[in-house]
């Protein structure tokens, strides 16, 4: 077939050359101007073509019944050098007779086999093209359109149609006389024989009686050419007048189209050839017409809650230009990339004419953690150990000098601050130790679900007995189900009684090896390193019971073990790994937070490009902080981290979403408390580091009495934002951040729902106001008064004056006296005045908003563009403390 319609194509290049480069020019434009669209379409396209080859054959059928299969080949046969006498085609011959001459070149062409006959008329055919070409391709086109309209007689309508509107204005215009002419058209096709039959009848005014009867136009158009071959030179002339008659010619090719007859032209412009097509299907359904045109596809579209008009448009296999349009019809503006939600997807989709499945909330997470593993495919792999104990009995100094590292005197005060996690090598293996500053953290990572932890080690001093929390370490290692290794620490000391440490575990139905029962128990000093080995030896005892084992080959996934807003390196995480092996470059999801490896940090403050199974990693790279306890797993796009993201964060909004209350602030529940309608204080905490947060929940936890209580709704490490303020509304709470602040959004809507952000930078002030909250004596007035904001745009070095901060103040105002706070990223990293307020060269009182000027801080240089500074005023109102 593909043949037929090559040689068709050539015949209507007319020549040798000339159609072979056109040939493959048009093809080649085909596919450039599909490939612009879809692939698939690409591929529609091509099959068009072939169609188009194959319907010239597959349209003779139709004329066999009224004349000729061969019909085309007949015609063109004929002219050039015997085959005149073809019956069917009365035109060719009558015009050959008279015109062999010029004809004979062109029409060989026309026909595969002229190649032969091409080569005796060679000179001619020349002749004749050197005129041909000189004159004006218009002529070309008048020719090819002979030739068209002879094998589109056999070419299938549809595809004639296509192939003919060239011009877009004149398509509406054509599809009315499209439609006018469907009527006709059966007729037409079956007339279409006779009327070729009589050629003559209607040379010149075809034109014009063209729009009015299909049929008709067909006939005169073969008979203009019919006269132009007659006259011969008569060519020149035609073709000058050739531009005149565009229209005409639009007209007549609609008259050959309802008849049914000659093959399409390729000369049709390639580029809309999509477009049309589009356009004429559509206008086929509706008249009816071309039912055999190609069906549109209808195609089950998934749709989630979140959804890309580039991603919806590939799911439905329809051009986002078209989405968009369809938008933009609705009266809304979309470009390619933006996130439509579930509705308005759904009904895109159905305008369309697709059927929509949507996805329901919790199967975005479906496969997330992927299959599990078989015995095949893991290898044993590390014990995650998690120390546990009451306080000062020595957890940190055991893994320090577990790890021959001073971790202990590097911290604080000697307390642990964050929770950190190491891998220690052993010579029978290594084990990963997370240092915890409690229980708090394990409970909390227990409480969403994470199973970190292998094995706990109860740290006990021989010295102090079980304590309270080692009670509590006991019950949370319990309930986790998790074997524990008990830790008799602080044995070197003169009042060290271990075996009053067994029996008070006994106590607490923990029953000992020595005592006759399953927990294994090792006797250490951290100090002093005694049986450190037999810790580790003990440890990887357990592990080997416990059968540990993981895939090293496939995505990560693991728990996030703590997570701050580093002011350098932005939102870090402690992650340990669980499965699969971690890389730089890998998106993941953390929690309700997402983001993309940047760098991968072992526990000794190196670089790595890779982290396996039970390997904890600081990883970089987080859009937003997570929490102690989230699950951290590998997807494998980013589209699909934030369909899953923001699938979490809307279910975590909904969870708060029960007793709402319409404002909520300290003073408006201290006044509640007074009236007794409020029994307890809800709160929401941000803080700068998971450390101090902790320090806050636990000492407002200590405040709470038989009567009133503060509730933490939730605490977290990093700015507040607009979630953190939905979830406050929800529950009428009170928004407390220390050393973080609101972003704009979070302001705003903290200003809609009336909740009240305060900010700390001392915990006891934090803890202080809550409690006068509680007791109903908080005094009324804010402490500070906000003034404005300014963000840095630029920093200037001038010399003897130090670094200027060139800002622009984006809300009210900002004061020369005022107190300022430089804030990054949502966190306060300094606190101070300001030294310098200036516009243009003028030190100035005030600057309001909008307006641009240069600021210095005393004693602090480093601002960075980008940075907010933000103006207060302290108020000094004695307060009345509880
Ligand atoms: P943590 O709060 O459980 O992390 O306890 P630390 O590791 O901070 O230790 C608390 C105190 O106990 C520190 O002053 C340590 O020097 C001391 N300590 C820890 N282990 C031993 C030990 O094995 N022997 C002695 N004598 N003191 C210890
Ligand atoms: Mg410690």
């Amino acid at each position: 077939m593909t043949d037929t319609k090559d040689t068709d194509n050539n015949s209507m290049a007319g020549g040798r050359t000339l159609s072979l480069r056109r040939n493959t020019v048009e093809q080649g434009r085909v596919k450039q101007n599909f490939s612009h669209g879809r692939t698939k379409q690409v591929v529609v396209e091509k099959k068009r073509k072939r169609i188009v080859g194959p319907g010239t054959p597959g349209g003779r059928p139709e004329q066999p019944v009224t004349a000729e299969a061969p019909a085309p080949q007949p015609k063109p046969v004929p002219a050039p050098v015997e085959v005149t006498p073809a019956a069917p085609q009365a035109r060719p011959a009558p015009a050959a007779q008279p015109e062999t001459t010029r004809r004979p070149p062109q029409t060989p062409s026309r026909d595969n086999r002229p190649g032969i006959v091409l080569r005796t008329l060679t000179e001619e055919e020349r002749d004749a093209r050197t005129q041909a070409l000189a004159d004006a391709r218009v002529r070309d086109a008048e020719d090819r359109a002979r030739a068209e309209e002879q094998a589109r007689r056999q070419a299938e309508i549809d595809e004639i149609a296509r192939r003919e509107r060239e011009a877009e204005e004149k398509r509406l215009a054509e599809a009315e006389a499209l439609r006018a002419a469907e009527e006709a058209l059966k007729p037409a096709a079956e007339r279409s024989e006779p009327v070729k039959a009589e050629p003559e009848p209607a040379p010149v005014k075809a034109p014009v009686a063209a729009p009015v009867a299909a049929p008709v136009a067909a006939p005169k158009v073969v008979d203009i050419d019919e006269d132009e071959e007659a006259r011969g030179r008569s060519k020149v002339k035609r073709e000058v007048k050739a531009p005149v008659r565009a229209k005409t010619d639009a007209e007549r090719r609609r008259g050959r189209l309802t008849i049914g007859n000659a093959l399409t032209g390729e000369e049709g412009r390639e580029r809309s050839l999509a477009a049309m097509r589009r356009r004429q299907e559509r206008q086929k359904k509706q008249t009816g017409l071309f039912q055999q045109s190609s069906e549109k596809i209808v195609r089950d579209v998934v749709i989630p809650e979140a959804i890309t008009i580039q991603e919806l448009a590939n799911r439905m296999s329809e051009r986002a230009v078209d989405v968009i349009k369809l938008l933009m019809r609705q009266g809304q503006m979309f470009k390619i990339n933006d996130i439509i939600d579930t509705d308005s997807a759904q009904l895109i989709a159905e305008e369309m004419g697709h059927r929509v499945k949507r996805v329901s909330e919790s199967d975005v997470e479906e496969g997330l953690m992927g299959i599990d593993d078989t015995a095949e495919n893991t290898t044993p792999r590390a014990p995650v150990v998690t120390v546990m104990g009451h306080v000062d009995h020595g957890k940190t100094s055991l893994l320090d000098a577990i790890r021959h590292e001073k971790v202990a005197a590097g911290e604080a005060g000697g307390i642990t601050q964050h929770i950190g996690a190491y891998q220690v090598e052993t010579p029978s293996g290594s084990v990963t130790f997370i240092d915890t500053p409690g229980h708090a953290a394990f409970t909390a990572m227990r409480a969403r679900g994470a199973k970190a932890t292998d094995i706990v080690v109860l740290v006990v001093a021989a010295d102090d007995g079980v304590m309270p929390q080692t009670i509590e370490a006991i019950n949370h290692a319990k309930a986790a189900g998790v074997p524990m290794i008990v830790a008799i620490n602080k044995i070197d000391k003169p009042d060290a009684d271990p075996n009053r440490v067994r029996t008070d575990l006994l106590r607490h139905e923990v029953v000992v090896e020595s005592m006759g029962g399953d927990t294994l128990e090792v006797e250490v000093s951290a100090i002093k390193g005694t049986n450190l080995d037999k810790l580790l030896e003990t440890i990887i005892l357990q592990a080997e019971v416990l059968e540990l084992r993981a895939n090293v080959d496939r995505a990560a996934d693991g728990v996030v073990v703590e997570a701050q807003l580093d002011k350098g390196r932005g939102p870090v995480a402690t992650v340990l790994i669980q499965r699969g092996t971690l890389h730089v470059g890998d998106i993941f999801v953390a929690g309700s937070a997402w983001g993309r490896v940047r760098a991968l940090i072992n526990d000794r403050g190196q670089n790595i490009t890779a982290a396996g199974p039970s390997v904890p990693v600081e990883v970089l790279g987080i859009g937003s902080t997570p929490e102690a306890g989230d699950q951290f797993v590998v997807v494998d796009s980013e589209s699909r981290a934030r369909e899953i993201t923001e699938y979490r964060e809307r279910k975590r909004r909904e969870l708060k979403g029960a007793a709402p209350t319409a404002r909520a602030s300290l003073e408006q529940m201290m006044s509640q408390l007074r009236e007794g309608a409020r029994k307890e204080v809800p709160v929401l905490i941000k803080g700068d580091v998971q450390g101090s947060t902790e320090a806050i929940v636990q000492a407002l936890d200590k405040l709470g009495t038989d009567e009133v209580t503060a509730r933490v709704l939730l605490y977290g490490v990093g700015g507040i934002t607009e979630s953190d303020i939905t979830l406050a509304s929800a529950s009428g709470a009170v928004v407390l951040g220390f050393n973080v602040r609101a972003n704009a959004q979070a302001r705003q809507a903290a200003e809609q729902a009336g909740i009240e952000i305060r900010y700390y930078n001392v915990i006891y002030d934090l803890v202080d106001d809550v409690k006068s909250a509680m007791s109903g004596l908080l005094a009324p007035e804010l402490r500070e008064e906000f003034l404005g904001n300014a963000e840095i745009l630029e920093i200037f070095n001038i010399s003897k004056v130090g670094k200027i901060a060139g800002c622009r103040v984006t809300d009210g105002v900002v004061q020369r006296g005022a107190k300022v706070r430089l804030i990054r990223n949502n966190v306060v990293i300094h606190e101070g005045t300001l030294s310098t307020l200036k516009r243009f060269k003028d030190e100035v009182r005030e600057v309001v908003s909008g307006q641009e000027c240069g600021m210095a801080f005393e004693g602090y240089q480093d601002m960075r563009p980008g940075d907010v500074i933000e103006c207060y005023r302290v108020e000094e109102i004695a307060r009345s403390l509880a």
